[in-house]
């Protein structure tokens, strides 16, 4: 499967459509969700064009890989997250549910999970 140029999260990244920025560096861009399952829900993207997280594992370097996630959890203890928990969610492909095809993880905190709550319908 190809990568998708219109994809949501690839027109953002080109600035054809807004979005909250949590977080901006030349490789990352965090930004608010537009339909926020909990009081946090913050998107993390890549800007280099990975379709999810088999592409991303399989095509990005071990560096790029290790920065996402080192960012992943920098933005979560900026948002003050780490002290009460927080949850980190990616959904790849079909049977995950995965809407939009650009890699991205959720950064979902703010209030308590109950218990077998899984990224909707918490
Ligand atoms: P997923 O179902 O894991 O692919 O998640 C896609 C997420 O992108 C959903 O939680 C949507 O609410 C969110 N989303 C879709 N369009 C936008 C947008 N323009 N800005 C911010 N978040 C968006």
């Amino acid at each position: 499967m190809a990568y998708d140029n219109e994809n949501v999260f690839a027109k953002i990244l080109r600035g054809e459509l807004p979005n909250a920025t949590v977080y901006e560096d030349e490789s990352i861009l965090a930004f608010n969700d537009i339909a926020p399952q909990m009081p946090v829900h913050v998107l993390v993207i890549p800007k280099r064009p990975y379709i999810d997280i088999n592409d991303f594992s399989a095509n990005g370097t071990i560096e790029e890989i290790g920065n996402f996630f080192a960012k992943v959890g920098e933005i979560a203890r900026s948002l003050g997250l780490d002290e009460d928990g927080y949850r980190v969610v990616s959904n790849n492909g079909e049977n995950a549910g995965q809407h939009v095809p650009h890699f991205h993880v959720h950064i979902l905190g703010g209030r308590k999970i109950k218990e077998g709550g899984m990224a909707r319908g918490m």
